[in-house]
């Protein structure tokens, strides 16, 4: 009887597990992944798919409104939330049926239980079955964090239960001030909803650079949604038909859904992880492992959100396929996590790569900042009152862009084809050599001659 039943067992079905076993059973490897709730994961189920989805619908209500500029006479628009979520739900069934096909044209037999570690070779299903496995990969993800519990956090939502509501909320209370919560204001706001974000710290969106956060911020305002910042969210009341959520600062606010999107946690718990020997890194609580995402047991691996490293469905992706190709590919491959670009699709959207303005002066010894705030050409026959911010970050003794932020329309698009650029390494030389494409608001990346700011390091003493 073979030693194993089956080369690598993956627990978890999403965008890290998936890679990981078909890429794992294209080298040949007897594959087994098991995922308790839907193949696909958090990124097709309910997180960066049908997020921007909604974002997409959500963006219709300015469209309408930006219309009348350029001549066009709008009916008033009407919304049906109902129509949008069965039409969602059907778009991310289509997508998780065509997961679980294409893993199993791969080879990999998928079982759709819950899987945890009985030893370091051995995976127990739901149904009591034990699989043993030569190596094992977890891939589990992450869930949603609501913090410190307060009275009444249980009538509070995540945005697991964001893209199920059976109505659309006519006031909506969202704490956080992350990328989550950002996204989440701008999509109720879009669809007419009166949004209150409630954050803790100065400002939000906590580690992008300064120039990006009050951006943001100043355009989420103009768009009609409140944000309060220094103040948590104390106590949340439920009534007959609504919420009263009370706050630190000592006020309270009424609305018909109260939100949290204030961080994941590592899916670590009941994964039978002390049973096998498996380490945590004490500092974020995901689950520790090397360059090569492999933990504390030579045989057991993770990738993706329980490593709690850079939580992104790209990240997880390559994770999966460099762990596939280390240990069954015959070639080691480690992920560079440097000079990752991502976005926020809040409205107007984020797009950024590489260092912020303070990072690159704790880095280097001069930095030279380019900076443009302008109106959008579209904006000046539409009315809107919005602004694009366009920066860059520069090396000034080498002369490399090591960082770019943009808010804008099309600032993600914008910021994958740069992040390129900031790959290789360009120099604003580089930048500055490639002829405008006119018109477009990118070309203020490639025309932006002077300095807005040049930061000097005073020499030590
Ligand atoms: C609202 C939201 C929006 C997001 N938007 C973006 C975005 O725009 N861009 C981006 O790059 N990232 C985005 N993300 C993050 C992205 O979804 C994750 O980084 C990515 O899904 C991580 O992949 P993973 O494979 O590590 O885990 P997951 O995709 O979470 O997959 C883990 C899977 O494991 C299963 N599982 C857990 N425990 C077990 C068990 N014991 N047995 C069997 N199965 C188990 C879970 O059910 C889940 O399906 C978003 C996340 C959220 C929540």
């Amino acid at each position: 009887m073979a030693e194993f039943d089956t080369d690598l067992f993956v627990i978890g079905g999403g965008s890290g597990g998936v890679r990981a076993a078909r890429i794992s059973a294209g080298h040949g490897a007897r594959v087994t992944i098991a995922e308790e709730y839907r193949m696909g994961g958090t990124c097709v189920i309910r997180g960066c798919v049908p997020k921007k989805l909604l974002v997409y619908a959500s963006h219709f209500h300015q469209d309408f409104e930006d219309a009348a500029g350029f001549g066009w006479t709008v009916a008033k628009p009407t919304f049906d939330w109902t129509t949008l979520i069965a039409n969602k739900d059907k778009e991310i069934a289509r997508l998780e049926a065509a997961y679980t096909t294409n893993v199993e044209k791969s080879g990999v037999r998928v079982l759709k239980s819950r899987a945890v570690l009985e030893d370091a070779h051995t995976v127990r299903l739901a149904t009591g079955e034990t699989v043993r496995a030569k190596y094992v990969l977890i891939a589990t993800g992450g869930t949603p964090n609501h913090g410190a519990t307060i009275p009444g956090l249980e009538h509070v939502i995540s945005s697991n239960e964001a893209f199920h509501l059976k109505q659309l909320p006519r006031r909506i209370l969202i704490q956080g001030g992350g990328y989550i919560a950002l996204e989440f204001a701008c999509i109720f706001a879009g669809f007419g909803s009166d949004v209150t974000v409630v954050y803790r710290g100065g400002n939000v969106l906590r580690g992008f650079d300064e120039d990006v956060r009050s951006h943001v911020r100043s355009e989420m305002e103009k768009a009609g949604i409140t944000i309060l910042t220094g103040c948590t969210v104390a106590k949340v009341d439920k009534h007959a038909h609504d919420f009263t959520t009370h706050l630190s600062n000592g006020s309270s606010i009424a609305s018909d859904q109260v939100m949290f999107a204030v961080g994941r946690h590592p899916n670590v718990r009941g994964l039978g992880l002390d049973k096998a020997g498996v380490a945590l890194n004490p500092e974020n609580g995901g689950i520790a492992v090397d360059g090569f995402s492999k933990t504390s047991v030579p045989n057991i691996y993770a990738v993706g959100d329980v490593t709690h490293r850079i939580n992104l469905t790209p990240v997880a992706i390559r994770e999966g396929h460099a762990f596939a190709d280390t240990v069954f590919g015959k070639r080691e491959v480690r992920v560079d996590h440097a000079d990752i670009p991502t976005a926020v699709f809040c409205q107007p959207e984020v797009g950024t790569v590489g260092l912020t303005e303070d990072q690159a002066c704790e880095q280097f010894s001069q930095v030279d900042i380019f900076k443009a705030t302008f109106r959008p050409m579209k904006a000046t026959m539409s009315g809107r009152d919005t602004q694009i911010l366009m920066k860059l970050v520069v090396d000034a003794t080498t002369d490399r862009v090591v960082g770019c932020h943009i808010v804008g329309d099309g600032a993600a698009e914008m910021v994958q084809v740069l992040g390129i650029a900031v790959k290789m390494k360009a120099t604003k030389a580089d930048f500055d050599a490639t002829m405008a494409l006119h018109p477009t608001a990118a070309e203020e990346l490639v025309t932006m001659r002077t300095p807005s700011a040049r930061h000097v390091r005073a020499a030590a003493e």
